[in-house]
């Protein structure tokens, strides 16, 4: 058995940053299952540039930590392409950094001098250990769930599983887009209740994938089959991808729902997906993950210098006032997205009345007004539309 001051379950993007935020007399341990961290990556790697992440979330006190080092990118990109059904485009500028998000991962965690065990897989966490697969546990004065989508931190609160939306992406060579644009198309027919993405990331390789809720997907679809056509038969990506190769496969899930009301239980806390801190109807979770790390840092800091576990609560207040009102308004906008987009066609017909603008709004996690009314008009508007 061992015993530390912080055990941190999970080192990827937001155990990465709270071990970078943790001071270094403290005695921590992290676990992650992978052999090595963030690898492989499962994700689009995108993370807005500074200036986006203060207008995406407004409410922070410091943005340093979107001082993104240029070691890091693989790929800087000035608009989002977001394409109808009907192949309408609207292009909003939106500059992100395309990262290499392994490298990101696997240095900030390293950097931080802290101790970490890997590849070790967590089991079971009972509220006063952690267990791992070769029977050694871990007792802490505090630990701090950075487990993911699937945390068995969460788990062993007794907490809910939050609704998660399964995504497959390949990682591809030889596509031909234009590679300052992200592009995103919607639609029933390649990404039931999500989105398809072609995210460059520089000399022609790009993460391709989709999201899929097969519950809203034609009967028999599947993620493979919809992932499939959006490579060779979607109509405005496959001129793109004529000539792109597989270099990579991966599969995972991104919670869409709200996060939990609370996510300090006693001497525990919850961070990045574990806790659903993601902006649910972009799928973006690495920046509310980076965020969660370094504030819940801060916090712990404070609860261990002082001696004084109950203030690890105070952690609750503040990822709330810096990150929950644009979360909410993403998952309200998915909420709305799942109404209107029963068929293309019907959802066609929705985009045909939203601006240029209305899209940068929604894109960056605002509601346009139009939106906010149509919210009480949906059963009226689906008649008509
Ligand atoms: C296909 C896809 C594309 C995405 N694209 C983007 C994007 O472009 N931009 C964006 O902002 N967000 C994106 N997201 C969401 C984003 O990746 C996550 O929200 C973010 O990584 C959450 O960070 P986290 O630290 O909470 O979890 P993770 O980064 O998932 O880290 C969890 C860590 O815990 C470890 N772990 C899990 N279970 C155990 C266990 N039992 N024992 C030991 N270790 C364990 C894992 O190995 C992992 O290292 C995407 C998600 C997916 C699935």
């Amino acid at each position: 058995m061992q015993n530390v001051d912080v055990a941190v379950a999970g080192v990827g993007v937001a155990g990465a940053f709270l071990l970078r935020s943790l001071k270094s007399k403290f005695d921590v341990l992290a676990v992650d299952r992978r052999e090595k961290l963030g690898y492989p990556v499962e994700c689009g790697e995108i993370i807005p540039v500074k200036e986006e992440m203060k207008i995406l979330l407004p409410d922070l006190d410091d943005y340093s930590i979107f001082d993104i080092p240029k070691l890091y990118e693989s790929n800087r990109t000035e608009c989002i392409r977001f394409i109808a059904p009907n192949g309408r485009e609207f292009v909003s500028e939106f500059k992100m950094h395309v990262v290499n998000r392994d490298r990101m991962i696997s240095e900030v965690a390293e950097e931080s001098g802290h101790r970490i065990l890997n590849p070790k897989k967590i089991i079971s966490f009972s509220g006063e250990e952690l267990r791992l697969e070769d029977g050694e546990t871990i007792t802490a004065k505090i630990f701090a769930g950075c487990d993911g989508a699937n945390s068995k931190v969460a788990a062993g609160l007794g907490l809910k599983r939050l609704v998660r939306v399964p995504a497959k992406q390949y990682l591809m060579k030889n596509v031909e887009c234009d590679e300052n644009s992200i592009y995103m198309y919607v639609g029933k027919r390649i990404s039931p209740g999500g989105y398809a993405w072609i995210i460059p990331k520089g000399d022609g390789l790009a993460n391709v994938g989709i999201g899929f809720v097969s519950s809203r997907a034609e009967r028999g679809d599947t993620i493979r089959k919809a992932l499939k056509r959006f490579v060779e038969e979607h109509p405005y990506s496959s001129e793109y991808l004529r000539k792109a190769e597989i270099v990579q496969e991966i599969g995972a899930v991104v919670p869409v729902d709200l996060p939990y009301q609370k996510v300090v239980y006693g001497n525990t806390v919850l961070l990045g997906d574990s806790a659903g801190m993601v902006i649910s109807h972009v799928g973006a979770g690495i920046p509310t993950s980076m965020v969660a790390g370094e504030l819940a840092g801060r916090i712990i800091n404070e609860c261990l210098e002082e001696d004084d576990i109950t203030k690890l609560s105070e952690f609750d207040r503040l990822w709330k006032r810096s990150m929950l009102n644009p979360i909410k308004n993403g998952y309200l906008i998915k909420t709305l997205w799942d109404r209107i987009s029963e068929t293309d066609e019907r959802l066609s017909r929705y985009l045909s009345i939203v601006s240029e603008r209305d899209m940068w709004k929604i894109l960056h996690s605002k509601i346009p007004l139009k939106l906010r009314l149509a919210t009480f008009f949906i059963p009226v508007l689906n008649r008509i539309f």
